[in-house]
């Protein structure tokens, strides 16, 4: 396990990376209420728990259920017994979301609100928190490129969900994606336009890199 902790004014960001996929869990917290919420359940839910000490736990958010990120789910919502907010399309879930989000949903907690873009391709019902310049990405973009996809169609809307809700926001946007280091939308964005002027394969699919 590793910590690489930011802050910003209003907020306290704690990233856990936790089981066999060395999945990241984050934890944010308000700087002013101590209300917090927890992104992805990955694994060991009691190392989670106690990140969350001296903390209010809101929400349990979920940017998609692969199990790699619902590991520890169903034992840190009894445990917490706080709601379990997931998208309405993801399904096949460890424990029923309370909570059922959609497209331009708001999650508040204490002062803080959290945008919910649905970003659709890596899994039916992926999607990413977006608090000012932080992207909560799940695994629908990483520093190399997109998600994993199980088809060409998959690969196709993965593509236009990075397009049409992730890089229309600003170039500083941080992404902090469900594996590895985080990355900015204006990296992305260049890496991005080269692989597209140079893709002439109309079947990819699968775990594709922006430099493949
Ligand atoms: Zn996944
Ligand atoms: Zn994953």
């Amino acid at each position: 396990m590793m910590n690489a902790n930011k802050e910003s004014q209003d907020i306290q960001i704690k990233k856990l990376v936790l089981g066999t996929y060395s999945t990241n869990c984050y934890i944010i917290i308000s700087q002013v209420t101590g209300d917090s919420v927890i992104i992805d359940a990955p694994a060991e839910p009691d190392i989670i728990i106690e990140n969350l000490k001296d903390t209010h736990p809101c929400y349990i958010l979920l940017t998609h259920g692969h199990k790699d990120h619902v590991g520890a789910l169903a034992k840190l919502h009894s445990k917490l017994k706080i709601p379990l907010a997931a998208h309405a399309a993801e399904v096949g879930l460890p424990v029923i979301p309370e909570i059922r989000l959609n497209d331009g949903d708001k999650i508040t907690f204490g002062d803080i609100l959290l945008d919910v873009l649905y970003t659709p391709g890596h899994t039916p019902g992926s999607i990413c928190f977006l608090h000012n310049k932080y992207l909560f990405s799940g695994d629908t973009i990483f520093p190399r490129g997109p998600g994993y996809t199980r088809s060409t169609s998959d690969f196709r809307q993965i593509i236009t969900s990075i397009k049409d809700k992730i890089f229309v926001l600003p170039d500083d946007t941080e992404f902090l994606p469900g594996h590895g280091m985080s990355t900015s939308v204006k990296r992305e964005k260049n890496k991005y336009t080269d692989f597209i002027l140079r893709q002439r394969d109309s079947d990819l699919h699968g775990d594709v890199t922006w430099s493949s």
